[in-house]
C-alpha cells in the first residue's frame, strides 16, 4: 500500500507543474514572436549572397545606454571592496583545462559541458574560463602568497565563459563580480562577505532575499550520500536522464537541477543539516549568529548546494526579491495569465529553486590543498553583472544621477570650429560638462542637440564672433542670448552655473 501511494503522489503533482509550464512558455512564445517582429523593424535588411555579421548566440553588446549602468555598480562595487579591505587581483582569461578539472570538478556541469576550451598552437589543452575562484588560486600557490599576513583579500571583475543554453538571465559570455578571501577558517569571514553583500544590495535599493545553508565537510557529506542515493534510487524513473546520471557520479548535484519533475522530487529529500558533524554544526550555528547578531535577515535553505565541487561548509545565495513579482510579468497578459504566473511563483518558492539568482558563494576550505598548496581555509562569492543590472532595470531602480552636460557648445562655420575644438578643452579643464557636435555644420541641428541635453547655457561661435574675439551666450530656458569677450567667457560661466 504504501509503495502505491509514494508513486502515485509526485506523478499527479508533476502532470499539474508540466501543465503549467506549458501553458506559461505557450504564452511567452507568442509574446515573443510579437516582440521579435518589432525588433526586426529596425535591423537592417539582409543582402542575399553577402556576408553579413552577426552576434554568437548567447553573446550580449552592452550599449552606451546600459555601460552608464555597469560603470556606476563597478565603481560602488569597487570602493565598498576596497573598504572591507580588498584588494584587486586580475588573472588571465585563459587558464590550464585541468585546472578547471581538479578544482570545478569532472562531475560538475561546467567542467562536463559548458567549458569553451581548445589545443592552442602549442599543444596545450586550455580553457576560458568559465569561473574566477580556481585561477585565483592558483595565483595565490604560484605566487607564494601564502607567505603574506593572512587572510588575503581579493577581488576581480571579468567576463566568464560558459557554453550554457541562452535564455533570459544565462548568458554564454557572463560577467562576474568576485571576491575571495584566503588563509581563514573563522566563520566570522562567512557572516562579513553576506554582509558586505547586504551592504552592496542596500546602497542599489534592489531587494533580495538571502538564502544560506551548509554543506559540511567531506566527512559529514559521506553519511549525507549514500541516504540521499538510497532516496533517489527509490524514485530514479522521474528523474531527469542527467540526474539519473548524476545519482550516479554525484548525487548531492541532484539537488541543483532545476527541472520540475527533479525539484518536485528534491522537496522531500533528506537534509544534509541534520547530518553535519559537530565541528561543522558549531561553525554554521556561529555563522547565523553572527548574522543575527547584525540583524540580517537570511533564509535557511537545506537544499541550497552550489553547482560546484570545491564547496565545504556555508554556502550562499542572493535572490532577486520583487514586490509584486512576475517570471516575466511584462510577458504575460490577462488574469488566466496572473494566475498561471502566481502559480509559477509559488512553485519556485515552495520548490527552493531560483535560476535567477544574482550571487552566490561559499566556503572552500579544501580547494588550496586540493591543487598543491598549504591547507588553507578559504571562502568567497561572486555577483552575476548581467543579472544585477537587468535586475535594477525591473526593480526600475534610479541608480544613476544625471550628470548632463549644462553647457552645449555650437559653431557655424570651419573658422568657428577650429576654435570651438580648443574652447572646449580649456573649459574641460575647468571642470565644465560640455555637450558638442563638433561634426555638425547646421546651427538648427545643433540647437537641437542642445534641447534633448536639455543644458542650461548654448555658446555659440560664428564668423562675426571670431572676428570680433566674442561669443554669444544663449540662455535656454529664456531665450536670452549675450555677447560676451572669449576671454571672459570662463568667468562668465563660473558666474552664471555657480
Ligand atoms: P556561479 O559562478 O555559477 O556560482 O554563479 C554566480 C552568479 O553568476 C550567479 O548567481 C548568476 O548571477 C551569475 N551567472 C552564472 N551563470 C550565468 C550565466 N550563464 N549568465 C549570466 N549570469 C550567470
Amino acid at each position: 500500500m504504501m509503495k502505491k501511494k509514494q508513486k502515485r503522489k509526485p506523478k499527479i503533482k508533476l502532470q499539474k507543474t508540466k501543465k503549467i509550464l506549458k501553458k506559461s512558455k505557450e504564452i511567452k512564445k507568442n509574446k515573443f514572436k510579437k516582440l521579435k517582429t518589432k525588433k526586426q523593424k529596425n535591423k537592417e535588411p539582409r543582402k542575399k549572397g553577402k556576408y553579413s555579421p552577426k552576434i554568437l548566440r548567447g553573446m550580449k553588446d552592452i550599449l552606451p545606454e546600459e555601460t552608464k549602468i555597469w560603470d556606476f555598480v563597478c565603481k560602488r562595487l569597487t570602493e565598498l571592496a576596497e573598504s572591507y579591505g580588498f584588494q584587486k587581483i586580475e588573472t588571465p582569461v585563459l587558464e590550464e583545462r585541468a585546472l578547471f578539472e581538479k578544482s570545478t570538478g569532472l562531475s560538475s556541469d561546467i567542467v562536463e559541458k559548458q567549458m569553451y576550451q581548445f589545443t592552442d598552437r602549442g599543444g596545450n589543452s586550455v580553457v576560458m574560463r568559465p569561473e574566477f575562484t580556481p585561477g585565483i588560486v592558483r595565483s595565490y600557490i604560484e605566487q607564494g602568497m601564502f607567505n603574506l599576513p593572512q587572510p588575503i583579500k581579493f577581488f576581480c571583475f571579468g567576463p566568464l565563459f560558459r557554453y550554457e543554453r541562452p535564455q533570459a538571465g544565462r548568458l554564454r559570455q557572463l560577467h562576474q563580480f568576485n571576491f575571495e578571501v584566503l588563509g581563514s577558517a573563522k566563520p566570522v569571514v562567512d557572516a562579513q562577505l553576506i554582509l558586505f553583500s547586504q551592504a552592496f544590495f542596500n546602497t542599489l535599493g534592489l531587494k533580495v532575499n538571502i538564502q544560506i545553508n551548509s554543506l559540511g565537510c567531506p566527512s559529514c557529506r559521506k553519511s549525507y550520500r549514500s541516504k540521499l542515493m538510497n532516496y533517489f534510487r527509490a524514485k530514479q524513473k522521474w528523474l531527469c536522464p542527467d540526474c539519473q546520471r548524476r545519482l550516479k557520479t554525484n548525487p548531492l548535484r541532484i539537488l541543483d537541477c532545476q527541472n520540475p519533475d527533479c525539484r518536485e522530487l528534491i522537496t522531500r529529500a533528506p537534509q544534509l543539516v541534520d547530518d553535519l558533524c559537530s565541528e561543522c554544526q558549531s561553525h554554521f550555528v556561529k555563522v547565523l549568529e553572527y548574522l543575527d547578531e547584525a540583524n540580517v535577515i537570511y533564509k535557511l535553505n537545506p537544499y541550497l548546494v552550489r553547482g560546484l565541487d570545491y564547496y565545504t561548509r556555508t554556502v550562499f545565495e542572493f535572490w532577486p526579491e520583487r514586490p509584486e513579482k512576475p517570471i516575466n510579468d511584462s510577458l504575460l497578459q490577462g488574469e488566466e495569465e496572473k494566475k498561471i504566473t502566481n502559480e509559477l511563483q509559488e512553485k519556485e518558492k515552495e520548490l527552493f529553486s531560483s535560476p535567477s539568482a544574482l550571487g552566490g558563494g561559499g566556503r572552500y576550505d579544501n580547494l588550496v590543498e586540493s591543487l598543491g598548496g598549504r591547507l588553507t581555509p578559504a571562502a568567497g562569492f561572486a555577483y552575476g553583472l548581467d543579472r544585477i543590472i537587468e535586475e535594477i532595470k525591473i526593480q526600475d531602480l534610479k541608480v544613476l544621477k544625471s550628470k548632463s552636460p549644462q553647457i552645449f557648445l555650437a559653431q557655424i562655420g570651419e573658422v568657428a570650429c577650429r576654435r570651438a575644438l580648443k574652447l572646449f578643452e580649456d573649459l574641460r579643464k575647468q571642470g565644465f560638462k560640455v555637450g558638442e557636435n563638433l561634426a555638425k555644420d547646421s546651427l538648427k541641428a545643433q540647437m537641437e542637440m542642445a534641447n534633448k541635453l536639455g543644458v542650461k547655457l548654448t555658446l555659440i561661435l560664428g564668423q562675426q564672433e571670431i572676428l570680433d574675439k566674442t561669443i554669444i551666450i544663449r540662455d535656454m530656458h529664456s531665450g536670452n542670448q549675450e555677447i560676451v569677450d572669449q576671454e571672459k567667457i570662463i568667468k562668465e560661466l563660473k558666474k552664471r552655473l555657480k
